[in-house]
Parts: C-alpha cells; structure tokens; sequence
C-alpha cells in the first residue's frame, strides 16, 4: 500500500518556523520527506533551523521574512521558487497573542497582532497560492487557534480572538475557491500548547489554574502534538479535506 504520509519530494513553506510550533512542524515534514524553507523574522533562528535540519540529512533554506509585508512575502516566495522550483506546502505558522482589555488596547498593539495574525496569513496564502493554481497542486495549512471559536478564560485577548476567527473564515473562503483547481486549504486550532506564547501565562497562578482546570486532559499540548495534524492536512491522507478547522485542544472546546 502507498504510505499517503510520505512528503518525498514536496517542497514546504513554514513561517515563523525558527522556533516554537513552527520548528517542531518544520522537524516533522522533513522527517516525512520534504524540502523545507523556513520563512521567519528572525534570521538567527530561520538558520539555526535550518542547519538543524541539514545536520540531519534533509535539505532546508532559511529566508528572512516578514509576514506583515506583501513586498517581504514576495521576495521569500521568488527565493523558495528559484531554490526549489515549486512550491507544494505552505503552513502560516506565524502569530503573536497580547493581552489587553478591549478598553485599554491600544491602537498600535490592535493593529501590530491584525497584521502578522491576518495579513500575513492573507499574503502568504495569495503569493503562494497563485504558484500552486499556476501548478494545479498544493496544500495549505494554517494554524488559528481554538480562540477562533471560543473566548478563553480568565485572560482578556479579543483581537487575538477575532484575528483567528478571521483565519478560519479566511481558510474556508479559500477552500471553496480553489476546490476544483487543486489546491487544499485547511486550519489546525490548537488549544493551549507549551512554548513561549503560554510561558508566562503558566507562571501566573490564577491562569495556569484556571486553564488546568478547563483543559479535559489537565495538561498543556506538546509543539509536536500540532506538527502531526498539520503533518497529516499537508499530506495526500487528506485529498478529501479541504476548508476544515481541525481543533486539538486536549478537549477544551468539548465541554
Ligand atoms: P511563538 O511565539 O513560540 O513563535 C511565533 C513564531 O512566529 C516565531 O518564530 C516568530 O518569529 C514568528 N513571527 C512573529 N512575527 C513574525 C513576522 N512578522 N514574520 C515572520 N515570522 C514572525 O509561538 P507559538 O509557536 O506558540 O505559536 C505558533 C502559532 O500557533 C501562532 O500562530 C499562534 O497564534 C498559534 N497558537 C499557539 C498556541 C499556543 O498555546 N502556543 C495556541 C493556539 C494557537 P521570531 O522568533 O522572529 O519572533
């Protein structure tokens, strides 16, 4: 039987895929077999990545990207084509969370988490998809969040929230239009997961405790835990998917 999980061959895309979510993603399609570009702010990061990946048998460029920027976004899509000659999976990885009370956000910090959590997912998937429907084949998976169907407790974050309701609606709108011409679109909303967006909400009491106590597992995810549900929407195991959200939040939205 054809192993469907297997990625040799492909070419991958993952933003923000220096560190947190997004290295253990960039780790596990290579592990499968792809190619792997990592497009991240950071350059540090984007390149120990890559060597990492390199140290252990894959191929993986490091492009310096801003997500915010549709010229930056461009210029990593130009790259990643002239490297690889394809483009075959895009994960929009890339995100920031803040926590501010409707009343107190600040204009600059409403449109600072808009750009990098829409924008950029707006950016990537266009560049990127205009390559993929020129091919006729792709795979695009995009991480929201389970705060794109639900309000967390106790902490305020609504334009984090309403950035990733957007992800998914975004997610879908482009699912259906590019159904027939052979390009998949899907989320993966994961739930509270250790790295160091949930850092600093874990050292305060009142949230860990109230977090722990929501989560049905009473445990924070793994980065890894995502990386094999994007693993699997990225792979040909899901032809049939396409505009769906897959949430793995230890059963938070369950209850
Ligand atoms: P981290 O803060 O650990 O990593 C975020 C990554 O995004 C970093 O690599 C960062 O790069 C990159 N990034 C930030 N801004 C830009 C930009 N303008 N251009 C390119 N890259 C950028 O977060 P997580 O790994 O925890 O989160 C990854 C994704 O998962 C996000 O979209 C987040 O919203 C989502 N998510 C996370 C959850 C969690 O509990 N951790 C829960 C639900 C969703 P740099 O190092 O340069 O800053």
């Amino acid at each position: 039987m054809n192993n469907l999980f297997d990625l040799t061959g492909r070419v991958a895309v993952v933003t923000g895929g220096g560190r947190g979510i997004g290295r253990d993603i960039a780790r596990t399609l290579a592990g499968a077999g792809a190619e792997l570009a990592i497009a991240e702010l950071d350059p540090g990061t984007a390149q120990d990545c890559a060597n990492e990946l390199r140290e252990n048998g894959h191929s993986a460029l490091a492009v310096e990207t801003d997500v915010r920027r549709a010229d930056s976004v461009e210029q990593m899509t130009r790259r990643v084509m002239d490297e690889f000659g394809k483009i075959d999976i895009l994960v929009c990885n890339a995100g920031i969370a803040r926590n501010s009370l409707v009343e107190n956000t600040p204009d600059d910090e409403w449109r600072e988490i808009m750009s990098i959590n829409v924008d950029g997912v707006f950016y990537c998937c266009r560049a990127v998809g205009r390559r993929m429907l020129e091919r006729g084949s792709g795979a695009i998976v995009n991480i929201a969040s389970m705060s794109g169907s639900i309000v967390n407790k106790p902490q305020p974050q609504a334009a984090y929230n309403a950035s990733k309701a957007a992800v998914i609606m975004l997610t879908k709108s482009m699912a259906a239009e590019w159904a027939q011409r052979g390009v998949r679109v899907n989320s993966v909303s994961p739930g509270y997961i250790s790295t160091e967006m949930t850092r600093r909400g874990m050292e305060n009491d009142d949230w860990r405790r109230t977090w722990m106590e929501m989560i049905p597992m009473g445990r924070l995810g793994t980065p890894m835990e995502i990386a094999h549900a994007v693993w699997y929407l990225a792979s040909d195991a899901a032809s049939y998917a396409t505009g769906t959200d897959l949430i793995v939040d230890g059963g938070y939205t369950s209850w």
